[in-house]
């Protein structure tokens, strides 16, 4: 089989969603909701915050607040009250105290099912309005967010230059079929949030090792070495042969930061003490 470096993206794209479909049946969002109005809200709720938090506070919002016409009643400090455990309550109790009144009073009550109509909403960007369109309303969206962002960066579904969100959505849509894409959205975030975590992909879990770059990488890392002597010095560069304690750094090809000889600036440096390389494999996160 080719090895993740080799193969174009969109086979990779291909094999990947094949790959995620076998041990995630059910890709569809965890944020418990029973119309798009109900799931509107959940997903301002759940910028920069988990979807299980966000559904700890959600029934009894909507139990005060069962209609877009009775939530256009509330003050932003009634649904503050009930939000408070979210992050950035304050700014949110405002979004849905606004959007709840835009929604009753230029879209006649209901949820628009347009990018540009979604997008007027208080609180309602892109990735939000591309959730709607998907989840709510089964159309053709691919919203990005950081698990999306930063499992595709890692398994290579995207080009090396691809830093910002907008980058990935416009690259994602381009190698995936339209009818995917909504499927594809909850694959990748449900990859991200239970495998391939931000801070310790379980990559010896995941079904993806031969598709992924990042792991190609991270094979591709020498081994430890054994019999490196740290009385000798704090780093060892297996290139030139010596012991130092202060090592330069430099950038390599793909923008990470690695630990350099200060003599031959050779980055085949290794811990004395561990033996272990101090190479590191890119990581993506956003901010
Ligand atoms: S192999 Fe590791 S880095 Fe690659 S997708 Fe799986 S968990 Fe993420």
């Amino acid at each position: 089989m080719k090895n993740a470096e080799r193969m174009s993206r969109s086979e990779r794209a291909e094999r990947v969603m094949a790959s995620l479909r076998k041990v995630i049946p059910a890709p569809e969002t965890e944020l418990v909701h029973d119309n798009p109005f109900e799931l509107l809200v959940a997903v301002v709720l759940s910028a920069q915050c988990t979807d299980e938090r966000v559904n700890k506070v959600t029934p009894a919002l909507f139990e005060k607040y069962p209609t877009i016409e009775d939530m256009a009643t509330a003050e932003p400090e009634d649904i503050f009250a009930l939000i408070r455990s979210i992050s950035y309550p304050n700014n949110k109790a405002k979004h849905l105290a606004g959007a709840a009144r835009m929604l009753r009073d230029e879209f006649g009550g209901r949820v628009p099912e347009t990018s540009a109509q979604l997008k007027r909403l208080p609180g309602v960007g892109q990735k939000t309005a591309e959730v709607m369109i998907s989840a709510a309303f089964g159309g053709a969206a691919l919203a990005v967010d950081t698990h999306v962002f930063r499992v595709a960066n890692r398994i290579g579904l995207v080009s090396e230059n691809a830093a910002t969100v907008d980058k990935v959505e416009r690259e994602l849509k381009r190698i995936l079929p339209e009818h995917t894409w909504g499927d594809a959205h909850h694959l990748l975030i449900l990859h991200g949030r239970y495998t391939c975590t931000a801070r310790a992909p379980k990559c010896a879990e995941c079904v993806l090792p031969g598709l992924c770059k990042t792991w190609d990488r991270m094979e591709a890392l020498p081994a430890a070495r054994d019999g490196l002597d740290p009385g000798r010095g704090a780093y060892y560069c297996a290139t030139r042969r010596h012991y130092f304690d202060t090592p330069d750094r430099i950038s390599d090809r793909h923008g990470t930061e690695q630990v350099s000889c200060p003599r031959c600036g050779s980055m085949n440096v290794f811990n004395a003490r561990t033996g272990v390389t101090t190479k590191r494999v890119k990581d993506y996160r956003i901010g």
